[in-house]
This record gives C-alpha cells, sequence and structure tokens, in this order.
C-alpha cells in the first residue's frame, strides 16, 4: 500500500512501480541468499529505459534530470528490491555528461543509454586513506600516449556487472601541489581490458549483498583519450558524481523508509496480542509516527539537493543533509519496523531483515554520518576545520 501523497513524478512512479512489480519479494529474496546480482531486473531496468534517465537525448537518453533519477531509485527501494545493485550508472553518468569531452560522449553515453555498456562502477576508496580522499596513493603517471597506474582501491561496487569504471588517481604528487585537491585526475577504464592488463579484482564478502570488491593496479596501462576532463581537476570533477551519489542514496533511504513504515503499519494493524492490535498501543505508534515524520522531512531536504544540482548551483551542503537525514529516517524506520515485527522480523521471509541490513549501510557509505556533520560544521557554519 502506497500512502503518501501524490506529487508531478507520478507517471515515473507508476510505471517504476509496475516494472518492479514483475520482480516480487521472492525474487529480490533469492537472489539475496544466493549472493547473486539481480541481473534479469536491472536488464529490465535497462530495456525500459530507466537506466539512461540522466543521458540527454541526443546521445539517446531521456534527458531526465536527478530528481527524476532519484524517484526512480526511491521506487525501486520501495518496492522491496535495492538500487544498490544499479544505482552507480545514475550517479556517474553526471561526471561524463557534465566534465566528458564532447569525442567521449559521442563514443559511450549511446551504447550506455541502449545497453551496451554499463558505466556502474567508481573507484576512489582506499584501504590506507579511507575518508581522507585527497590522500589516496594510486598514481596515475603519463609515459607516452598513456597513463599507468599503480595502487589499491577498497569497496569498489558492481566491477563484475559493469563494463566502464570512473577511478580517481593522483597524477601529480601530493607534494608538489599547492592545494591537497589539486594533482588528481579520474580516467574511465575498459574493465574487461584492464582485467587482462594490470587491474586484479577481490570479491569481499559482506554483510549486505552488495558486490564489492577490492582492486590492485599493477602497470595498468591507460589510453590518455581515457583521461576525463583536465589532468589534475579530477577531485573537483568527483565531487559532481559524489553529490548525485548521496542525492540519489538519500532517495533510496526514504524508499526504504516507507518500505518500512507500510510494512509495519500493516502488520501491527493485523497482529492481535492481549486481545487487540499492537498497533492500538501507543508505545507502538509513536516510533512508527516518529520515522514517518523523519522520512517526510528528508524527503523536503532531497528534493532541495535535487533543484539544485540540476539547476548546476552548488548543492554539496543539501546533498549531504538530503543523505544524512534520510540515512538516518530509514534506519530508525527500520529499527521500529523490526521491533515490531516481534520474532518475524528476523524471519528471512518478512523481508524485513533483509532490509534492515541493506538500509544501515548507508550510515557508512558512501560518506559516514560523522563526515557529514564535519562537513555541515566546517563548511556551512564556518567552525574551525578539525582535519
Ligand atoms: C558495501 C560498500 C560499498 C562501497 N562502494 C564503494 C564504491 O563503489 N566506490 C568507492 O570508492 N567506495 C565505496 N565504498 C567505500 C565507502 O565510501 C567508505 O567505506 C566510506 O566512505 C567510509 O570510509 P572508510 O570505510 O575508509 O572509513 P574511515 O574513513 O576509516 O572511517 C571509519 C569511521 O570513522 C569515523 N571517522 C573517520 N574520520 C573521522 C573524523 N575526522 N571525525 C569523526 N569521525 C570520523 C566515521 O564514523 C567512519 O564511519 C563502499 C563501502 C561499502 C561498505
Amino acid at each position: 500500500m502506497y500512502r503518501n501523497r501524490t506529487d508531478e513524478y507520478q507517471d515515473i512512479r507508476e510505471a517504476v512501480r509496475a516494472l518492479c512489480a514483475e520482480f516480487p519479494a521472492e525474487y529480490h529474496r533469492r537472489i539475496d541468499q544466493e549472493r547473486g546480482y539481480p541481473e534479469e531486473f536491472v536488464e529490465a531496468l535497462t530495456r525500459a529505459g530507466w537506466m539512461a534517465a540522466l543521458i540527454p537525448e541526443a546521445y539517446g537518453g531521456s534527458g531526465l534530470g536527478l530528481m527524476e533519477a532519484s524517484v526512480i531509485m526511491e521506487e525501486i527501494n520501495r518496492a522491496g528490491g535495492n538500487s544498490g545493485a544499479c544505482h552507480g550508472q545514475m550517479y556517474n553518468m553526471n561526471t561524463l555528461v557534465r566534465h566528458g569531452s564532447e569525442e567521449q560522449r559521442q563514443k559511450y553515453l549511446p551504447k550506455i543509454a541502449s545497453g551496451e555498456l554499463r558505466l556502474q562502477s567508481m573507484g576512489v576508496t582506499e584501504p590506507t586513506t579511507g575518508t581522507d580522499t585527497t590522500k589516496i596513493k594510486t598514481t596515475a603517471v603519463k609515459r607516452g600516449d598513456r597513463y599507468v597506474v599503480n595502487g589499491q582501491k577498497v569497496w569498489i561496487s558492481r566491477v563484475q556487472h559493469s563494463d566502464l569504471m570512473i577511478l580517481l588517481a593522483r597524477t601529480t604528487p601530493l607534494s608538489e601541489v599547492k592545494k591537497k585537491s589539486e594533482g588528481l585526475s579520474i580516467f574511465l577504464v575498459d574493465i574487461a581490458q584492464a582485467m587482462k592488463t594490470g587491474m586484479t579484482v577481490k570479491p569481499i564478502l559482506n554483510m549486505v549483498n552488495h558486490e564489492t570488491n577490492e582492486i590492485f593496479f599493477d602497470e595498468l596501462e591507460i589510453p590518455e583519450e581515457n583521461l576525463i576532463g583536465e589532468e589534475g581537476m579530477g577531485f573537483k570533477y568527483i565531487l559532481t558524481g559524489l553529490n548525485a551519489e548521496r542525492t540519489l542514496i538519500a532517495a533510496e533511504c526514504i524508499g526504504d523508509g516507507y518500505w518500512f513504515t507500510d510494512r509495519v503499519v500493516d502488520y501491527v494493524s493485523g497482529r492481535e496480542v492481549f486481545g487487540r492490535p499492537i498497533g492500538q498501543n501507543q508505545g507502538v505508534q509513536f516510533p512508527i509516527a516518529e520515522a514517518y515524520i523523519e522520512i517526510e522531512a528528508a524527503n523536503l531536504m532531497r528534493e532541495k539537493a535535487c533543484r539544485l544540482f540540476d539547476a548546476g548551483e552548488p548543492c554539496g551542503a543539501e546533498a549531504n543533509m538530503a543523505k544524512y537525514l534520510a540515512a538516518k529516517a530509514s534506519w530508525e524506520a527500520a529499527n521500529a519496523c523490526l521491533q515490531f515485527h516481534g520474532g518475524y522480523g528476523f524471519a528471512a521471509e518478512y523481508d524485513v531483515e533483509r532490509k534492515f541490513r541493506e538500509t544501515r549501510l548507508y550510515q557508512v557509505a558512501p560518506i559516514s554520518t560523522n563526515l557529514i556533520l564535519s562537513y555541515v560544521a566546517e563548511h556551512v557554519l564556518g567552525l574551525p576545520r578539525s582535519f
């Protein structure tokens, strides 16, 4: 049951819901239990054109904005699926659309729009530097018409189900740049080619069924035409992708939040203990109502972040705040949902424990709540820099 109000994106919502209905809970549960990848689901989304939402029409996509893209991701999670299997293409897209050359756009975008290629992977995080991104140690050194990459990444998702990866590497040593955010560059990596010539991928088994990996680069050669934008400006470009990622994940958490509140409202309305529905107790009602209020509030911040992003205006604060609020709201909704299902919350067939694990991730990735608080304290409130 869909309880919240309708909005101007109702057509998209209805269409995505109809597609998602072809992949019921049993499908996502089985994929989770098998630690598999929802290939048929992602393929269906691609065939229906949803994965090309952000590609301009001139390149075969539908030319929609981040707002519409976020509605697609929200609806997938709201229908019981997990956008984590496919959101990479959405958040990577603007990096290529906004910062790629015309030649790169012509070469890749139509093939991504048709589904021939997938751009699902982004390689930023490293084991020894964590969130301190400007200190990454992976280097790309220019040799003739190629860049030679050495280093290591961790938690790099969907590599096995992507053709292309956006890779962040240092092209000028940290000691030689004025600002630590300078001297970083981004590249488009042809994954199949790279696996044969210097890139090794090691899957990480994890709590969520999230396809993610350690990656090792040993003298990997990338043609110079795969550099996106200007050398040394990669950190600025990757922020476009990171703001999109945070906003999309906020929408996914909102979808999760509504899924949890819908589920728990239905359950507590029907479950009778002590001769009445458990939902008649205010001790049960209040945590659910509180989570719902927080989801609705997070939704407003997500809309603001999307509007700013789509207008090409700065949206770092809003993207971070939307992610913070939505991840917190979905986690509170998840807790209430699990709690009021009693023992059944732990049974796989109810899907609550799966969604609970899935939504928990977003307190940590793609950016932890602490780092968002630190961003707001320093960049919005002007408090002294702490690191
Ligand atoms: C399932 C999964 C998928 C992922 N997919 C990708 C991907 O596709 N591409 C990619 O590049 N990365 C990916 N990541 C990485 C993710 O973005 C990082 O895990 C996340 O940014 C946190 O970095 P870290 O794990 O190195 O934690 P650290 O940076 O080591 O931080 C650990 C914890 O310490 C705290 N902390 C750290 N510094 C501070 C501080 N200054 N003040 C206060 N608290 C602090 C935070 O609470 C944080 O949660 C993924 C991670 C996971 C788990």
